[in-house]
């Protein structure tokens, strides 16, 4: 990394750069399975059990031994009982009989296939089978999905409602985990105002870290809200390090700018040791990272979108590596044509706000959401993509094939 230009840094670089400081938290704690959702590992968790734990059945219809359809060649077998979900078929089956079972019971002694009950007629208490038998079929067979001693999540993995059925359905009651991650933040700007405040003249609201606490809650992590700091250096200080003393990780928006950045600069360099790029990208180009002390420091640019680019680009995949995860997945990105034309500079790579909708044939497609400025919110608000435009690309006609990162899950 020693041959980056602070003034044009690609965004690629910018993370890699990032990344080499990343050692996830080492404090664990251990926590009631429900409580892991959305939260790394610290042990891989390993099968005490085998699931399912005995065979069983996939279907409601008939047991029976297929040796008795199969090799034996009877088409009729008589019915002896019914095994339910949940208790133990007590009677052995002999050749000849076979047993009226429940999907998820217990494949009675001398049974190995379920005939589905819509492929049997019933005769004076016998089954009379009509369609030819596979042997085997429809059953469950223990240890089948996960077996003893076999590693089911991975130290590091992020816990999905998935896993918390898979940890479940091995009885498992508690995980361990790495600690719960402390992120300080705090917006910084003489023109801020609080919601609930009438604005004076020449004031905005601040939305950053309302975005940032959105985003921040999302990922999981604790979340220390410090305020909106005027351009003071005094207070600016006195908030850093009381941020830098009580959080992992410090995220401010705002005054990184050339300029306008010196009291947070000159702070940054008095206590810590941050970089300060220009990156190779639209929106977000100020960007700083370092440490201070303990603490890893991302000072985001001011501009609403920017701040949200920013974190999207920089910051959540840094958070999923010090929370634990080994290989944070990337946000989804894939190809699909965008409908409209795209204004584009080259020599850097621009995040616009895009729509993916489906056409009348059901094929994925984006469009931009309109005006791409920084400061215009409501892009992001209306977008559930970033349109990914590489350094080298240039202006786009309508129908040409674009990158998008997609921006909502599942909920
Ligand atoms: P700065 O990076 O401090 O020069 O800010 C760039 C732009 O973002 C300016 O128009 C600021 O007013 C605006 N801005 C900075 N912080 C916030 C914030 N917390 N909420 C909304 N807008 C902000
Ligand atoms: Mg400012």
């Amino acid at each position: 990394m020693q041959d980056y230009d602070p003034n044009a840094m690609s965004v690629a670089k910018a993370k890699l750069f990032i990344q080499q400081y990343l050692s996830p938290l080492t404090e664990c704690e251990t926590v009631d399975l429900k409580g892991s959702l959305g939260r790394a590992l610290a042990e891989a968790v390993v099968s005490p059990a085998q699931v399912p734990n005995y065979d069983n059945s996939a279907m409601d219809g008939y047991a029976f031994n297929s040796l008795d359809l199969v090799a034996i060649g009877l088409t009729k077998l008589s019915l002896i009982g019914t095994a339910y979900a949940g208790k133990a078929f007590e009677q052995p089956v002999q050749q000849g009989q076979c047993v009226r079972i429940m999907t998820g019971a217990m494949m009675p002694s001398g049974t190995d296939s379920v005939m589905v009950q819509e492929k049997v007629s019933l005769e004076n208490g016998s089954v009379c089978f009509s369609a030819p038998p596979n042997s085997k079929m429809n059953v469950r067979y223990a240890g089948e999905d996960l077996s003893i001693g076999q590693t089911v999540l991975p130290q590091g993995h992020l816990m999905q409602a998935a896993d918390l059925g898979l940890l479940a359905s091995l009885g498992i009651a508690k995980v361990k985990l790495y600690r719960k991650l402390k992120v300080a933040f705090f917006s910084t700007g003489d023109e801020l105002a609080g919601i609930g405040q009438a604005l004076k003249i020449g004031q905005v609201y601040d939305s950053n870290r309302y975005t940032l606490y959105g985003m921040l809650s999302r990922l999981g992590v604790d979340i220390l809200d410090l305020g909106a700091i005027a351009d003071d250096p005094v207070l600016l200080e006195k908030t850093l390090l009381a941020a830098t003393q009580q959080a992992d990780v410090v995220i401010t928006s705002g005054g990184v700018s050339v300029g306008e950045a010196d009291h947070m600069k000159q702070l940054l360099s008095k206590h810590g040791q941050v970089v300060f790029w220009k990156i190779a990208m639209k929106p977000g180009r100020p960007l700083a990272y370092g440490k201070i002390g303990h603490a890893h420091y991302f000072g985001l640019p001011g501009n609403p979108v920017a701040v949200m680019v920013t974190f999207y680009q920089f910051v959540r995949e840094a958070l999923l590596r010090l929370m634990g995860q080994a290989h944070p997945l990337a946000l989804p990105t894939f190809h699909v044509v965008c409908t409209e034309a795209i204004k584009k500079q080259t020599g850097r790579t621009e995040f616009q706000r895009g729509i993916l909708f489906t056409d009348q044939d059901g094929t994925w497609k984006v469009k931009p959401t309109g005006m791409q400025g920084s400061a215009i919110l409501s892009s992001m608000s209306k977008a559930n993509c970033f349109i990914v435009l590489d350094e080298q690309v240039g202006n786009l006609g309508a129908g040409a094939t674009v990158a998008v990162q997609v921006l909502h899950g599942l909920i």
